[in-house]
């Protein structure tokens, strides 16, 4: 069996110490293919720098919306030019936090940034991923003001049933993570209406850990927890989600 983490932060200082260690064991373990996902000008290009070294790792490159303090035009020609490498097969994380931004002014410009990136992606032929928060309306008004030709995905999805439809509408995949996992989580509903090509895992690692390890640094390993509650929900078996799963994610990212 093998497993697609489609969206993790090997770039993230708290694997500073022992990333080699962690890559090799993830692979080991079962998760053959992971995407190392950019969020700033640095993290994107560590994200490269960590996909450029190992085959079976695939890098993103984006400013997220709560990186854009003090962005410039600069900064996104850099963005466009990191991403003309082939092992980004993304844009991303890219969108809308209004959870963490409550300004106005700031939130206006999160959506001009979003914009500018999408256009990127089309310029180079690119999906995007979407990182969405408490921002429900304005990222699906975005998104069909501004198609994005290759779609992409709804990293962490919100367990929101409105905003998966018309994601899906969009053609969009949607991604979840451990947070399915958690006890207070209700994820059955939003877990169904995802047909089963739509659908894809994550761990968002060292965030967002599944049960029943929560408290710890989360890991790609871990993935195998969001599949299981995947299976559990759809009631297939584990092998059926980790193919479904990693057939998708290949079909998204373009990769042969
Ligand atoms: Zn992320």
């Amino acid at each position: 069996m093998e497993l697609f983490d489609t969206h993790s932060h090997y770039n993230d200082q708290k694997f500073d110490e022992d990333l080699e260690e962690i890559i090799n064991n993830t692979y080991e373990s079962g998760v053959t293919k992971f995407m190392c996902i950019g969020y700033d000008i640095k993290s994107s290009k560590k994200a490269l720098e960590i996909a450029s070294k190992y085959d079976f790792i695939y890098a993103t490159v984006g400013i997220s919306p709560n990186d854009i303090d003090g962005i410039s035009k600069s900064d996104l020609n850099e963005i466009e030019i990191l991403a003309q490498n082939n092992k980004v097969l993304a844009i991303g994380e890219i969108g809308l936090d209004y959870y963490w931004e409550k300004d106005e002014d700031k939130r206006s410009l999160q959506r001009k940034i979003f914009i500018n990136q999408i256009e990127i992606a089309n310029r180079l032929n690119l999906p995007i991923v979407i990182h969405t928060r408490d921002a429900y309306i304005d990222t699906i008004k975005v998104l069909k003001e501004h198609v994005c030709k290759n779609t992409g995905i709804f990293h962490c999805c919100p367990l929101n049933n409105e905003l998966i439809k018309d994601g899906l509408k969009l053609g969009y995949y949607i991604s979840f993570s451990g947070v399915i996992t958690f006890k207070n989580s209700k994820p059955e509903i939003p877990i169904n209406q995802v047909p089963l090509d739509r659908i894809l895992i994550e761990t968002d690692s060292p965030y967002l850990t599944p049960e029943p390890y929560r408290g710890k640094r989360n890991d790609s390993r871990n993935v195998i927890e969001v599949a299981k509650k995947i299976s559990q929900v759809k009631n297939l078996s584990l092998e059926e989600v980790a193919k479904i799963t990693y057939d998708n994610a290949k079909r998204v990212y373009k990769i042969s």
